[in-house]
């Protein structure tokens, strides 16, 4: 047994510390597949997870990297032979479960989704766990009956990774999409990507009413707090929210008026143990309602010893779009 090449984070006196390094195979955890990763990416979760400013990492050592993309060297699994190229997020890998920032990665083959048709590894982890995520708030949306005859539909962080996604799957499905940010200089990235109105994230950030102004039918929120309690009493009778993300917070100061007064409904998205099923349907909806030349314009690429600066930046709300990581 060898090393391969990893971002190992290991507990320390006050924290945990992050560093690029070898580690050593016989380290490995549990798992019927080992996979050969090739590409990787940067979520908000694992700037917490390199930084140590939360605590995602609940083992130690541990190999940071919530998702990859690659191909299974070695499967004692019925589903998986070596060569087949494989996408796996989630599942505590990264927090529990020895992550993705390394050559290799052992895990469940009941956690893997075969690689779509017509998608390369580098394109599954450009749109990664924050894509995905996106859609399976669209998914959730649509689930709900939303269709772009209900009305706009709001995206906040719109300039995330989430929220870049939603954009750009919202607009080719046909919906009117209102993007917020707090980033008003990438109005014209955002409208590349499909949006049809850019509001300032100030917007919703103020007091919230019970119920205000309805302005929109259905809304995929990254960010929480504030923006989600103004968002959902903004929406419209009947409307939906599906909130993903916490950017600005975990609380929500809501009021039950949107919900009893104008039958608002509020979704929850989870993307780490959501079920096989719901994961492969958003695979193959991502694979056909995300328009590969928007994800080319939403993806940056680094390597691996950038993960930990970048880290930084993404908890900083500095990184636009995408962050594609490559592993070899
Ligand atoms: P990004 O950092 O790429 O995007 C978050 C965006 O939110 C920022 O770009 C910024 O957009 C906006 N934002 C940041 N800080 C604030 C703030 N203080 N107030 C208002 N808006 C803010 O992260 P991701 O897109 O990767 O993830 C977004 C959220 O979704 C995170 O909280 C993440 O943990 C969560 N998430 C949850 C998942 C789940 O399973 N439920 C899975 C994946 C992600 P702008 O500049 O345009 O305003």
């Amino acid at each position: 047994m060898g090393t391969f090449k990893a971002i190992r984070i290991d507990k320390a006196d006050k924290g945990t510390t992050a560093a690029l390094t070898q580690f050593d195979e016989a380290e490995l955890m549990d798992g019927d597949v080992t996979v050969a990763v090739e590409w990787s990416t940067l979520n908000y979760k694992d700037g917490l997870a390199v930084t140590g400013k939360a605590p995602v990492v609940r083992r130690f050592p541990m190999i940071a990297g919530i998702d990859f993309a690659g191909t299974v060297a070695q499967s004692s699994h019925p589903d998986w032979k070596t060569g087949d190229r494989v996408v796996c997020n989630g599942w505590g890998m990264g927090e529990t479960h020895l992550g993705a920032y390394a050559e290799k990665a052992r895990v469940k083959g009941d956690w893997l989704v075969r690689l779509p048709d017509g998608m390369s590894p580098r394109e599954a982890m450009a749109i990664g766990t924050a894509g995905y995520t996106a859609m399976l708030s669209v998914l959730a949306l649509e689930k709900h009956g939303l269709t772009p005859n209900s009305g706009p539909v709001v995206v906040t962080g719109a300039a995330g990774g989430v929220g870049s996604v939603a954009t750009a799957v919202l607009s080719k499905l046909g919906y009117h999409v209102i993007a917020s940010t707090g980033r008003m200089s990438e109005a014209d990235y955002l409208k590349g990507l499909g949006a049809a109105e850019i509001i300032d994230r100030a917007e919703l950030t103020g007091a919230v009413k019970p119920l205000a102004k309805e302005r929109w039918a259905g809304g995929i929120d990254s960010v929480g707090s504030t923006t989600l309690a103004n968002l959902l009493s903004m929406t419209k009778y009947g409307g939906a929210v599906a909130a993903c993300g916490l950017a600005a917070g975990m609380d929500l100061p809501s009021s039950v008026a949107p919900f009893i007064l104008r039958g608002v409904c509020l979704l929850g998205i989870d993307s780490v143990m959501c079920p096989l099923p719901q994961r492969k349907l958003a695979w193959s909806r991502l694979a056909s309602d995300l328009d590969k030349k928007k994800l080319v314009d939403i993806t940056q690429e680094i390597n691996l010893d950038q993960v930990i600066g970048t880290g930084a930046q993404i908890l900083a709300g500095q990184v636009r779009g995408r962050i594609v990581v490559k592993i070899v």
